[in-house]
């Protein structure tokens, strides 16, 4: 079984359509598919739609930006019933929230003297605006090499084009999902400017609000990230959970790429759908 839960469309910041996405991930031989877009649920009934004639099995989900002691954390909502008011409610307010940080962002970085950043971000943006659509744009107009140099030389804190995001509490986020049904999964533990021992914090304030489980095997987590991970996760009675992130082809990452690269005991996320 090929198992991906955590892939992202062009209604947050990836870039395939929730089609195509279907379509790709059935051609890599994908078995369940979570769409988890940031903050929001736009894209699911068309991913459920592009399954239709497949085996494939599409897991409505989100991926949730909150905060834990002032550090950005994301929280991955999976299976969550996309009619539950509050969910939809919440992440209306984000859309609000984050489309208004895009119109500082570009404020900043166009009296930074980069021109034609509204027009560059607003050709990309189907749905949810984030930092990526603007590392695109500039890595593009040729500021930075890459979108991901152009993330450190003008996106990150103390850059031209930072902005401070007040996300909601991780408790907050892990009561949204669950009571919307879903269950809450932390995403990419060791991408966070942690220390092990505050991810273990974070970890157990996770489980108490209701968490249950936590990314073992990420695309970028190597065997010894994930040695650390499961063992943690074991500790903590967390599930395990895998995910490729993927956010556009391209020759680091893929559909269904994730994988464990340990034999892994314990309680796999999977098998909680
Ligand atoms: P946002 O949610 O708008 O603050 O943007 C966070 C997203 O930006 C993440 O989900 C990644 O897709 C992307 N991102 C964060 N850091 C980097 C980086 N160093 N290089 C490329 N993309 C990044
Ligand atoms: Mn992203
Ligand atoms: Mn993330
Ligand atoms: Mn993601």
């Amino acid at each position: 079984m090929k198992i991906d839960l955590h892939t992202h469309t062009y209604y947050s910041d990836g870039v395939l359509s929730p089609t195509e996405l279907v379509q790709r991930a059935v051609e890599k031989g994908v078995d369940v598919l979570a769409l988890t877009d940031h903050d929001t649920l736009m894209g699911i009934d068309e991913a459920i739609l592009a399954a239709g004639p497949h085996s494939i099995k599409i897991i409505p989900g989100v991926e949730v930006s909150c905060l834990w002691r002032e550090q950005t954390i994301h929280m991955i909502g999976l299976n969550v019933d996309m009619t539950h008011q509050p969910l939809r409610e919440k992440l209306d307010g984000v859309l609000k929230d984050r489309q208004e940080r895009a119109e500082q962002i570009t404020k900043k970085l166009t009296k930074f003297g980069i021109p034609g950043v509204e027009e560059g971000i607003f050709r990309q943006v189907k749905g949810v605006p984030g930092r990526l659509h603007f590392a695109r744009y500039l890595a593009d107009k040729g500021y930075a090499a890459t979108p991901g140099k152009a993330f450190k030389q003008y996106m990150a804190r103390g850059k031209p084009g930072y902005f401070k995001s007040e996300w909601m509490s991780l408790a907050e986020a892990a009561t949204l999902i669950r009571d919307a049904g879903g269950i809450p999964v932390i995403a990419h533990p060791r991408r966070y400017d942690l220390t092990l021992k505050k991810i273990t914090s974070m970890l157990e304030e996770f489980k108490a609000a209701g968490g249950e489980g936590v990314e073992v095997a990420t695309t970028n987590q190597n065997k010894s990230d994930q040695i650390i991970m499961a063992r943690l996760a074991m500790q903590l009675d967390l599930a395990m959970s895998i995910g490729s992130d993927f956010h556009e082809p391209c020759a680091y990452n893929e559909l269904g790429k994730a994988s464990f690269l340990v034999p892994v005991e314990g309680r796999l996320v999977s098998d909680l759908l």
